[in-house]
């Protein structure tokens, strides 16, 4: 059976119609009289069963996992396996050529060709296109291509594909001083409930809303599970245990003491070695270049360590997380900011979620967990007369510290154990308030 189709774009167009009438005659032909089945949809990742009419719209609407090319939860047998025959299963020796490769005959929604969408994003920011230019750049650019290219055709249309694809973000009005985030309990509130101020900026009788201050959180478990729908990328989340050299030399988080000590405490979480492992960063910038303006963001940026060193430090796997953008500066108010993903990784740790692994064709439940390695004074940990230690471009300052004693996670908790409860919020009146010794750690 000819199933191109799950490579078609276009959603609204009559071959993928046709193709998913197609999918789910297959389905009603090998399944019977079961009422719900298994939906491939991106979302459901044939983990949540529906209704065959909510199967149709979950793939018209959401798209269906491209990989998913043997329909092996819908009654079909291993051998009919029409896109992988042309590829074999040369795993070892898979390059980035034949990647690049599969990715194209993957189609629109795997990596490569969503990287190409984040690419053409990032040189419009960089270059400081306007919209109109960067609309006319794209229709150049679809003239010179062949028929059949997966260009989109604006900004507007880039914009929703990312969307599409999971990578869209949310937006969440917080507090003008940082008290609440509008948000689950506090959803419905016009005002703060610690400092009593207004949520928005205009609030007109028309019915138009403007809130003073916008969180952006893009959601984490969508991104989490895309790695695991290229076979590559899936693969490579493993590397950490299955190709990863342990000869005593530092290359990789998951040679540190630490990680290993965490494997230790969480047996149950280490033994699936696909659990997601993710480093934290964060800074503030001035986006305007302009440092005497007061105007800063705070990008919040996740990575998930599972991968080998040559790819988990590269920009195409840096998922941001939040990006809070104001005035002034944050502080400790960035707890407040930092919810939505302490929630969502919560629900990672206990309960984790459903994810179709291409690798192995199967679903799995992916957990995940923020390892601490702080990165803090570290040039204080080199040898005395280390080249690095004079260098300049860490903080402008020649590192004289030396390094210091170690510290056990007993004495680290006891420090953290004498904070106190910080409340959230800057005071209205805009004064600063002392802070005592015990607030500090
Ligand atoms: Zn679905
Ligand atoms: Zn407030």
């Amino acid at each position: 059976m000819d199933r191109s189709w799950m490579l078609i774009s276009d959603r609204f167009s009559q071959p993928y119609v046709d193709g998913v009438n197609s999918f789910i005659e297959f389905a009603k032909a090998h399944l019977g009289e079961a009422r719900e089945i298994k939906c491939p949809c991106i979302n459901c990742c044939n983990f949540y069963k529906q209704e065959y009419d909510s199967v149709k719209a979950h793939l018209l609407i959401s798209g269906m996992i491209v990989s998913y090319t043997t329909w092996l939860e819908h009654g079909e047998l291993p051998e009919h396996n029409n896109l992988d025959e042309s590829n074999g299963e040369n795993d070892e020796d898979e390059d980035e050529y034949d990647e690049l490769i599969e990715d194209y005959q993957r189609g629109n929604f795997m990596e490569g060709d969503t990287l190409e969408r984040e690419d053409m994003l990032h040189v419009k920011v960089e270059n400081r296109w306007s919209n109109k230019s960067f609309d006319k750049v794209l229709e150049i650019q679809r003239r010179f291509l062949p028929e059949g290219h997966v260009v989109p055709g604006s900004i507007y249309e880039c914009k929703k594909l990312l969307r599409d694809l999971g990578l869209g973000y949310e937006l969440i009005d917080a507090c003008k001083h940082d008290c609440v985030l509008f948000w689950k309990e506090n959803a419905h509130l016009e005002k703060c409930p610690t400092c009593q101020a207004s949520r928005y900026r205009v609030n007109d009788s028309k019915g138009k809303k403007i809130p003073h201050k916008i969180l952006r959180y893009f959601p984490l478990t969508p991104r989490l599970r895309r790695l695991y729908m290229s076979r590559k990328t899936a693969k490579d989340m493993r590397w950490h245990s299955d190709k990863r050299v342990d000869d005593g030399v530092g290359r990789h988080p998951a040679d540190c003491k630490e990680w290993k000590e965490f494997d230790l405490h969480y047996p149950e979480f280490a033994q699936e070695t696909r659990n997601v492992r993710l480093g934290l960063a964060t800074d503030g910038f001035n986006p305007f270049g302009n440092m005497s303006t007061s105007y800063s963001m705070w990008p919040v940026i996740l990575m998930p360590y599972n991968l080998p060193p040559w790819r988990c430090m590269k920009a195409p796997f840096f998922m941001m997380s939040l990006l809070i953008a104001g005035r002034n500066q944050l502080g400790t108010d960035i707890d407040v900011y930092l919810r939505p993903l302490i929630d969502e990784l919560k629900e990672l740790w206990e309960n984790g979620v459903m994810t179709y692994d291409a690798s192995t064709e199967q679903t799995f439940r992916m957990h995940a967990a923020v390892i601490k390695i702080g990165w803090v004074g570290h040039r204080a940990y080199l040898p005395d007369n280390h080249r690095q230690r004079k260098d300049k471009k860490f903080d402008g300052l020649t590192e004289l510290r030396k390094k210091s004693l170690d510290l056990s996670v007993e004495k680290v908790m006891a420090q953290l154990d004498q904070l106190r409860e910080v409340k959230s919020g800057k005071d209205p009146t805009n004064k600063k308030r002392p802070r005592e010794s015990e607030e500090l750690n």
